[in-house]
């Protein structure tokens, strides 16, 4: 038995695009799910449009995810000896041909075709020619079958049937002897033992361009299986129009890796109606048949959703490490123990990290704070004086620092002083934190500990 092997191949010419990710996300789970090996490539033979930058980039993107492969990276530039090998043996085998075409020439015949309405096929002109002009540039073509179909069946979309009509003697070499894409990808895939060819959908045209170089070099064909485009929530294609397409641009705008995998891996893939699902469970549940044949829409409420359920998941500690990048200034020691008390109540107000540090400057904003507009209403009209009058001296009184005792303690002064709750809960939350925008007076109390509570209200 053959071990699955997929592979994951972008072309660097700008960042890791989140349908890329998908993609290897797709490749990783399925040959985790099959014991098999996920690999990466590099196709960096378009020296103009890629750049080490971008290379960089996936490289960052796979790692936040976790999608690295086990091996090295292959890139396809350190393999154009092979790639030529394979024309020559194509060439040696009569399975391609030289073509002598001059540029004119096939500009001539593909004007004609045109003003007669016609779509331009390389009329074979050289297929079977033997008479070879000595010393003239030429093309390598591979050699098609004249009829036929070439078909094969898609693990995501099912039986495909290419009439071989429609193909036309491609060019597999340039005059300057650099292979093409096509065959580069396919020589390096049959180099690399890949088994499963899982992508986008927009390479199924070159498919069967694919299949006949695999055939011509007598080599087993790999499954493929293309995988729709992702589309924005209007259901046109996913573009910098509704958000960002970048996968490092999640990272950045405070999305936790787990809740990018977990979204990503619902995004055309279905495992009943599993909405929550580990990257575990995942590799157990994950097969093509359920990829979706049509697009999928981008939701960015659902991701929002799933990345409050995982930051709530996630330990403090790990939060704190994630936020930091996101506050306004370092943390201390003694204010990272404090973020990390008053995490449990910060992380239910917040749907990303970026919100979280947000959140999480009642605690590390030092007094005297600038009041926010609410706050600063709240303790006008006597709230500072109820604080200095009723709480401060019920709370210096207070050795029991649990939150019954705080909150019997707080409840008691608004009992004696004949107040309703929020004449003391507002102001006294305004006095902690310079905002209303808080949880509980008792949470927050609990988290500061008395003698920051009582530092914090004494600079009033
Ligand atoms: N390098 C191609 C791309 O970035 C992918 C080729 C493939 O997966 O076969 O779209």
């Amino acid at each position: 038995m053959t071990t699955v092997k997929t592979r994951f191949a972008p072309s660097p010419t700008g960042m890791l695009h989140i349908g890329g990710a998908r993609t290897a996300l797709f490749n990783y789970l399925y040959a985790r799910h099959t014991g098999g090996e996920y690999l990466v490539r590099i196709e960096d033979t378009d020296a103009e449009r890629n750049t080490p930058e971008a290379v960089d980039a996936i490289r960052q993107g796979l790692t936040w995810l976790g999608l690295m492969p086990d091996s090295d990276w292959v890139f396809q530039s350190k393999r154009l000896d092979a790639h030529k090998a394979a024309v020559e043996k194509l060439l040696a085998a009569g399975h391609a041909y030289k073509c002598f075409c001059t540029t004119e020439e096939l500009d001539a015949l593909r004007a004609e075709a045109e003003s007669k309405g016609q779509a331009f096929k390389y009329p074979h002109i050289w297929r079977d020619r033997t008479d070879h002009p000595a010393g003239k540039p030429f093309v390598v073509r591979i050699k098609l079958p004249l009829d036929g179909t070439t078909s094969w069946d898609d693990a995501v979309q099912g039986r495909i049937d290419y009439p071989n009509t429609e193909l036309d003697d491609f060019i597999i070499a340039r005059s300057d002897g650099t292979p093409v894409y096509n065959l580069a990808v396919v020589v390096d895939d049959i180099d690399m033992g890949v088994t499963h060819v899982l992508r986008g959908d927009d390479h199924i045209n070159n498919t069967p361009k694919q299949i006949a170089i695999y055939k011509a070099l007598g080599a087993a064909i790999p499954t493929f299986g293309h995988v729709p485009l992702i589309h924005g929530p209007d259901g046109k294609k996913l573009s910098k129009r509704h958000g960002s397409v970048s996968t490092l641009a999640y990272r950045d705008m405070g999305y936790l890796p787990e809740a990018l995998l977990n979204y990503l891996m619902r995004l055309g893939w279905s495992h009943g109606d599993q909405e929550i699902m580990s990257i575990d469970e995942a590799v157990a549940a994950f097969d093509m048949t359920h990829i979706n044949k049509g697009p999928a829409n981008f939701d960015f409420a659902k991701l929002d959703w799933l990345n409050a359920h995982y930051m709530k998941a996630a330990a403090p500690e790990r939060l704190v490490e994630l936020m930091t990048p996101f506050l306004k200034a370092p943390l201390t020691p003694a204010k990272r123990d404090l973020v990390i008390k008053g995490m449990p109540g910060l992380v239910q107000r917040a749907k990303r990290l970026t919100e979280l540090a947000e959140a999480a400057h009642i605690y590390l904003d030092e007094p005297p704070f600038a009041f926010t507009e609410q706050a600063a209403t709240a303790l006008a009209d006597g709230g500072k004086e109820r604080i200095k009058e009723h709480v401060i001296p019920a709370l210096n009184r207070l050795n029991d620092w649990s939150h019954d005792a705080l909150d019997g303690a707080i409840k008691q002064v608004v009992t004696d002083g004949g107040f309703k709750f929020p004449q003391i809960g507002m102001p006294l939350r305004a006095a902690l934190t310079g905002t209303t925008q808080a949880p509980a007076v008792t949470e927050l109390l609990e988290v500061l500990g008395k003698d920051e509570s009582l530092r914090r209200l004494s600079s009033l």
